[in-house]
C-alpha cells in the first residue's frame, strides 16, 4: 500500500485543531488572493482560494486498519457530505475549469468545491457512478500510472478504461506520478522523469493536457516545488492538514481532508470557514 499515514497527520491531534487550521488557511489564502499575482512563480496565475476536499477510501472498514482510520470515509458520511454540498448550493468543479477561468482572467464563482482522490483505487470508479454522477457532481482522480492497467484486473487499482468512461461522465485524471515515491528523496533525473513522465502516460491515455499534480504523500520541498513548475504543472496540491496554514498559492494548495470519525457536523465546519472567510 503506498500510504502509511504516518507523514501524514502529524501534529494533527485534535478535529478541533484542524478545524482551526483550516479557517486560518483561508483566511491567510484570501488575504494574499487581493494581490492579483504571485511574484515568486514563473507561471503568473492569480491565486485562488476554492475549498478543495480529499478522499482516499470510501468504506465501513476504517475502524479494523486503525493506521488508514485517517483515509477512510463512511459511505453514509460520503453521502451526507454531498447532499450538504446539494442543499448548500455547491457547484463541483475540476482543475480544467479553474485552470480556463484562472487563464480568461475570470474569478472562480462562488459556492465552487474540488472533489479529489487519490491513488486511483478501483473503488472509486464505483463510487462516482453511484453518488456523484446521480448528483450532478463530478471529481479529479490523481492516479500513479504505475499501478494502472488497461482493462479491469482485479489488482485493486482502477484502469485506462474505467478512467476514460469516469472522463466522458465530466470526471477528470490528473497526476500522482508513476511509482508515488517520496519526491524529495529522488536524484534530479529520476524527479524529473517522474514528473514529466506521469503527464506524458496520462494525457496520452485520456487526450487532455495534464497540469495538476498531487505529491505522494504530499511530502515536497522548494526542489520539487521547482521541478513540479519545470515539468509543466500549473498548480500542484498537498496531502495533509496539520501544516494548512500555508497559503493557498498554486503549487501549496492545501486540501481539506475528512476522517473516519469526522461526522457533517465537522464537514460543515470547514465548508463554512471558506465561505465566512470570502
Ligand atoms: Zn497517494
Amino acid at each position: 500500500m503506498p500510504h502509511n499515514g504516518t507523514m501524514l497527520d502529524r501534529g494533527s491531534s485534535t478535529r478541533t485543531r484542524r478545524a482551526q487550521a483550516v479557517f486560518v488557511a483561508v483566511l491567510v489564502g484570501l488575504l494574499l488572493s487581493v494581490r492579483p499575482f504571485i511574484g515568486d512563480l514563473h507561471h503568473a496565475a492569480p491565486t485562488f482560494a476554492v475549498p478543495i476536499l480529499m478522499y482516499h477510501h470510501i468504506g465501513d472498514w476504517g475502524p479494523s486498519n486503525p493506521g488508514w482510520s485517517d483515509w477512510v470515509v463512511k459511505p453514509a458520511d460520503f453521502s451526507a457530505q454531498l447532499d450538504w454540498l446539494k442543499r448548500e448550493g455547491y457547484s463541483t468543479l475540476t482543475f480544467r475549469d479553474i485552470l480556463a477561468l484562472q487563464d480568461r482572467r475570470v474569478p472562480l464563482p462562488p459556492k465552487s468545491v474540488v472533489i479529489t482522490f487519490d491513488d486511483g483505487w478501483a473503488y472509486q470508479g464505483v463510487v462516482a457512478k453511484a453518488e456523484l454522477d446521480p448528483r450532478g457532481m463530478r471529481a479529479v482522480f490523481f492516479v500513479y500510472t504505475g499501478a494502472i492497467g488497461a482493462t479491469p484486473n482485479g489488482s485493486g487499482y482502477i484502469s485506462w478504461e474505467e478512467l476514460r468512461e469516469l472522463e466522458r461522465h465530466g470526471h477528470e485524471v490528473q497526476s500522482h506520478t508513476i511509482g508515488h515515491p517520496r519526491l524529495v528523496d529522488l536524484s534530479t533525473p529520476v524527479l524529473a522523469h517522474e514528473l514529466a513522465q506521469s503527464r506524458l502516460i496520462i494525457e496520452r491515455q485520456v487526450g487532455h493536457p495534464v497540469r495538476v499534480l498531487a505529491y505522494p504523500f504530499g511530502i515536497h520541498d522548494d526542489r520539487v516545488l521547482k521541478a513540479t513548475q519545470e515539468a509543466g504543472y500549473d498548480l500542484a496540491v498537498r496531502a495533509d492538514d496539520s501544516n494548512s496554514v500555508l497559503p493557498h498559492k498554486n503549487f501549496h494548495l492545501p486540501r481539506i481532508r475528512m476522517g473516519y470519525q469526522d461526522g457533517i457536523e465537522m464537514f460543515a465546519a470547514h465548508m463554512r470557514s471558506f465561505e465566512q472567510a470570502r
